[in-house]
C-alpha cells in the first residue's frame, strides 16, 4: 500500500489514498510504479528497464519492473498485478499497442495514470502521457543511412548526384507495434524520390507494410524472408543486390546472415550490401565497427528513462506533465500528448563520439559485441 502524496493522485481516488498501513507519512519514497517492458530478447528494453528503474529509485519510488518475454497474456497479467499490488502510476511498453484496453481500463478506474513508453498503446481513453523518440524522423534517418551507404547522400546527408541504379530490398517492424508504421512512413517518404526517378529498385517488387513486416521484430522470421527473397529473386546470391532497409538491429543481423549464407560475402568491402539498422545493440555496434552492418539509429534508453520518470514525478504532484508534441500520436480514440527525443544516425566514423564518450557503451563491449 503506497500513500498518495499528489492532488492529482487524490482527486482520482486511487487505492493510494487509503491510510498506509505502516502508518503511513505522506512521502515519495512510498509511492509504488509499476514499469512493464516488453521482453529482454532485444537488449534495448533491458537498458529501459534498468534506467527507468533507477532514475524512479534514486528519486525515491518503489519500482516493480517486469519484462513479458513478448507474450501478451503475460503483459496483461503483469499489469493486473501491479494494479492489484497497489500501484500508483504505470509506466508501460507495449507488445501489441491495441491489446491492453481491458487493464488501462481498470487502472483509471482507480485514478492510476498510464505513461506509454517507446510504443503507443492504441484504441483506449486510458493512457495519460507518451515518452518516446520521433518515429517518423527515425524513420527518415534509417533511410538516410541507407542512401549514404549507398552513395546517393554524402557524409552530411545531402544529395551527392550519384546517377547510378541500385537494387534493395526493405524490411519492416512488427505489425502490432505502433512505432513499426511511423518507422516505415518515414523511411517511404525519404526514399520515394529515389523510386521515383528510377535510381532505386526494390528487387521483389515487395514494398507494402503487410507484405515487409516481421512478426514481433523476429530475427529468424527475417533470416527466413531474407532467404526467400534470395532464392526467389537473387538466384540464389548470383544478382546483386545493394542494400537493405532493416528498421531494427535484431532483422539486420538476421538478413545479413541470409546474405554472408548466400555468398555476398562476410563484409562490405567483400560485397555485402548496405544495411541499415536500430537501437545501436552492442553485436551490432561491434558489425559497424568491423565494416560488417553499415549503420544503426542510436535512441538513448537513458534520456528516455528520464522523460519517463519526470512524467511520473509530474503525475506524482498532481500535474501533467509537459508535452512537446500534441498532434502526433492519435490512438484512435484520442491524440495523446507526447515527449519526443531525437534519434542520431551511427556508422563506424562516429561510434566513438556517440557512443562510447557518452557512456553508453565502453570500447571493450563494442569489440567484444557483448
Ligand atoms: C522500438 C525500437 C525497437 C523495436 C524492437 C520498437 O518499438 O521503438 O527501438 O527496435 O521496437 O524492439
Amino acid at each position: 500500500g503506497a500513500v498518495a502524496l499528489g492532488l492529482g493522485l487524490t482527486a482520482c481516488g486511487s487505492d493510494s489514498t487509503e491510510p498506509a498501513a505502516d502508518g503511513g507519512d505522506s512521502t515519495a519514497e512510498e509511492l509504488l510504479v509499476g514499469v512493464a517492458m516488453p521482453t529482454e530478447t532485444s537488449e534495448r528494453w533491458i537498458a529501459d528497464g534498468d534506467a527507468v528503474k533507477s532514475q524512479l529509485e534514486e528519486a525515491g519510488y518503489e519500482v516493480d519492473l517486469q519484462f513479458a518475454n513478448d507474450d501478451i497474456p503475460r503483459q496483461q497479467q503483469q499489469l493486473d498485478q501491479m494494479i492489484t499490488n497497489g500501484a500508483d502510476i504505470l509506466i508501460v511498453a507495449s507488445i501489441d499497442g491495441t491489446a491492453l484496453a481491458t487493464q488501462l481500463e481498470n487502472a483509471a478506474s482507480k485514478g492510476i495514470p498510464v505513461i506509454a513508453y517507446d510504443r503507443l498503446i492504441n484504441g483506449t481513453e486510458d493512457v495519460d502521457f507518451y515518452v518516446t523518440f520521433d518515429n517518423f524522423q527515425v524513420g527518415v534517418q534509417q533511410a538516410q543511412s541507407l542512401l549514404r551507404g549507398l552513395g546517393y547522400l554524402d557524409e552530411n546527408y545531402e544529395e551527392t548526384g550519384l546517377d547510378e541504379n541500385k537494387t534493395i530490398e526493405l524490411f519492416a517492424g512488427s505489425p502490432d507495434d505502433n512505432n513499426a508504421t511511423f518507422f516505415y512512413n518515414g523511411a517511404m517518404e525519404t526514399l520515394q524520390p529515389y523510386f521515383d526517378d528510377g535510381r532505386l529498385t526494390v528487387g521483389s517488387g515487395q514494398t507494402d507494410f503487410d507484405t515487409i513486416s516481421t512478426l514481433r521484430w523476429d530475427q529468424a522470421i527475417a533470416q527466413k524472408r531474407m532467404e526467400d527473397l534470395i532464392t526467389s529473386t537473387y538466384d540464389g546470391g548470383a544478382k546483386a543486390l545493394d542494400g537493405v532497409l532493416s528498421p531494427f538491429d535484431g532483422i539486420s543481423r538476421g538478413v545479413i546472415t541470409a546474405l554472408e549464407n548466400a555468398g555476398y560475402g562476410s563484409t562490405l568491402e567483400e560485397g555485402l550490401p548496405i544495411v541499415s539498422g536500430q537501437d545501436a545493440d552492442v553485436a551490432s555496434v561491434k558489425m559497424i565497427n568491423e565494416g560488417v552492418q553499415y549503420a544503426t539509429i542510436f535512441k538513448d534508453t537513458r534520456k528516455l528513462a528520464t522523460q519517463a520518470a519526470a512524467a511520473a514525478e509530474a503525475f506524482a504532484a498532481g500535474e501533467d506533465p509537459e508535452p512537446n508534441d500534441t498532434e502526433s500520436y492519435d490512438n484512435g480514440v484520442k491524440v495523446v500528448p507526447s515527449y519526443l527525443l531525437e534519434s542520431d544516425i551511427v556508422v563506424a566514423d562516429n561510434i566513438q563520439s556517440l557512443l562510447i564518450d557518452s557512456g553508453y557503451w565502453t570500447e571493450a563491449e563494442v569489440a567484444s559485441g557483448v
